[in-house]
């Protein structure tokens, strides 16, 4: 169960493959070279120091370059002992594939399905690959190697000509070249049972054990383990924990899981844990260990049939709308999303998607209904992602998720993993290209009355004006609300001079976006609409010309009474 593979590109030329082998890891990201690339998902500086600190995070690599200049960043590292990803050369054209590191981490079964997409035959140069058409050391996707370095000199052993039977069951022997003979030394065992491996055997632990775990047990790693040991299994041999769907949001739970490198399955709540697990896998073996119990089946346990997992919610930002202005962790978001919730022009914003997401676009203003709709989604174990521009906690879904949440007795709801991830707000990506307006102290309003009464917002504009502080309006106007804008400004006019700066940001960050910066008096409503934001400098705020014809605005640190000024 590798990371999402990196996708790392130098030059535009290389696009348009990178993009062909996304498909095939739809979870991957491009990462191109800044200001060479345009339109990729991460924007990196330096080629060398990308790839090594991919390579030490264990992420995969697919570079489109050449491979000589993949081995030469990369060799400072190959010394040391520690995470050694697939890492592969692919050529920008999509002409050519080849492993070059991460032979036990499945580079080659890699490099065959990116030869299969791109039309080419990977350059595969391992001996015992070729030779018996597949890597003994990296066993699919239900097994588990027990020791490594045994393993190599059991693959030489037979690359020199030792002949091999295989005990046990091992399904995906059956198409592979091995010099089989029956009366052979050397043994391929495949089994759960913790066995000391003889110096003869490639010991392959097959992933046939459940352990079903309570809450509330102290120590749980280390019981599992102990449980395990007790009866006679080899720990790789775990396929997952099983839990109760009462304890799902339980963080031990989830801390034993992740320290026992499992996944962690939940079944509605049983009499005991054998109880559930004679439910969810009722041809296993069963053993009871106190407050735990095991099951133990024929073969790998294929684990997205053993109950099901917790869901997920997350309310994520796309920022202004800009692709290289969101956030890596908003777009892994999507990549992992079944369901995506939000208004049409949003979640259109949020794509492309895949075929097998699904796609649930209502009207702006349904926000509590697409709330609830999200949790009762996720409640039944699915990946729900709720968009929302800019950021989600600025006049947007997650304070309606929160408060759907809040307002909800059904427990399933509460165990729903909830995360909100943040997103440029149109407020901070106006500002960016206006130079440093909101420098200083500022305050955030929307002028809608939607939700509030005009009064307030009459209140605290006055107020806020009077504090001299940088305003930020997002909601300025719209056909239903004509006249507020008008009386806000004239509120503001009162605290403030005409010559004050005003920055007005329609569609940052959008096609055909533009930016304008007038003044206070000039200001005008017709100048805004509901895709405009508006920031009303502070009696600090200055103008000034650009080398390019065009204007800084910027609201300096210091304030003109505080002691130490320049
Ligand atoms: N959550 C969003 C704000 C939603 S309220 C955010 O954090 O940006 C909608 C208002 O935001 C609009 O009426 C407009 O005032 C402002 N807005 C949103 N996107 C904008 C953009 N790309 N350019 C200018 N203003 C924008």
């Amino acid at each position: 169960m590798h990371k999402a593979p990196a996708i790392v590109v130098l030059g535009p030329g290389s696009l348009a493959t990178a993009r062909r082998i996304q498909q095939c890891y739809p979870q991957a990201l491009i990462h191109g070279l800044q200001g060479r690339v345009e339109g990729v998902d991460v924007q990196y500086l330096r080629f060398g120091d990308t790839l090594r600190q991919l390579y030490q995070q264990d992420t995969p690599i697919i570079a489109l370059c050449a491979a000589g200049i993949v081995i030469r960043s990369l060799a400072p590292l190959l010394d040391a002992k520690g995470a050694e990803p697939p890492v592969l050369a692919v050529a920008e054209d999509g002409s050519a594939v080849v492993p070059l590191l991460g032979g036990l981490g499945g580079v080659n079964a890699m490099a065959r399905v990116l030869g299969e997409a791109l039309g080419v035959a990977a350059a595969i140069t391992t001996s015992g690959e070729l030779r018996f058409g597949t890597c003994l050391l990296d066993p699919p996707e239900g097994y588990a190697l027990a020791d490594l370095e045994q393993g190599k000199r059991f693959v030489c052993d037979l690359l020199a000509g030792e002949a091999v039977r295989i005990e046990g069951d091992a399904p995906w022997l059956e198409q592979a070249q091995l010099p089989a003979s029956d009366s052979a030394q050397r043994i391929i065992h495949v089994g759960c049972a913790a066995r000391p491996a003889s110096r003869d055997e490639l010991l392959i632990h097959s992933r046939c054990v459940v352990v079903a775990v309570a809450a509330g047990v102290a120590d749980l790693t280390q019981r599992v383990r102990a449980a395990l040991q007790a009866a006679g299994i080899a720990e790789p041999a775990l396929a997952c924990l099983l839990a109760s769907e009462a304890d799902m949001a339980e963080p031990a739970l989830h801390e034993a899981a992740q320290a026992l490198g499992v996944a962690l399955r939940f079944a509605p709540a049983a009499a005991s844990p054998a109880q559930m697990l004679a439910e969810a896998l009722p041809q296993a073996r069963l053993e009871s260990a106190g407050a735990l119990a095991l099951a133990i089946a024929a073969a790998p346990v294929a684990i997205e049939r053993i109950g099901r997992r917790r869901g997920r919610l997350a309310v994520i930002g796309l920022g202004p709308g800009a692709a290289e202005l969101m956030v890596p962790a908003v777009k892994a978001e999507l990549a992992r999303a079944q369901d995506v919730l939000g208004y049409e022009t949003y979640v259109r914003m949020a794509g492309p998607f895949r075929d097998d997401q699904v796609l649930h676009c209502t009207d702006n203003r349904e926000e509590m209904q697409r709330a609830r709709h999200a949790f009762a989604l996720a409640a039944q174990g699915r990946s729900v992602v709720v968009v929302s521009s800019g950021d989600p906690g600025v006049f947007a879904m997650a304070a309606a998720v929160l408060e759907a949440l809040h307002m909800s007795t059904d427990p399933a709801w509460h165990r729903v993993e909830l995360q909100v991830l943040p997103g440029v707000s149109a407020s901070l990506a106006t500002a960016a290209q206006a130079g440093a307006p909101l420098g200083h102290d500022f305050c955030v309003m929307s002028l809608s009355d939607n939700l509030k009464p005009w009064s307030i917002i009459e209140q605290r504009l006055d107020l806020a004006a009077q504090a001299d502080l940088v305003l930020a309006f997002y909601n300025p106007i719209s056909r239903a609300r004509p006249w507020q804008l008008g009386q806000a400004l004239d509120i503001v006019r009162r605290h403030r001079a005409a010559h004050t700066p005003v920055v007005l940001g329609r569609d940052i960050g959008r096609p055909g976006q533009s930016l304008r910066v007038v003044t206070l008096g000039e200001l005008v409503p017709e100048m805004v609409d509901m895709r405009t934001l508006v920031l009303v400098g502070s009696s600090t705020t200055c103008v000034f010309e650009t080398a390019g014809g065009g204007q800084w605005v910027y609201t300096p640190r210091w304030y003109p009474t505080a002691p130490g000024n320049p």
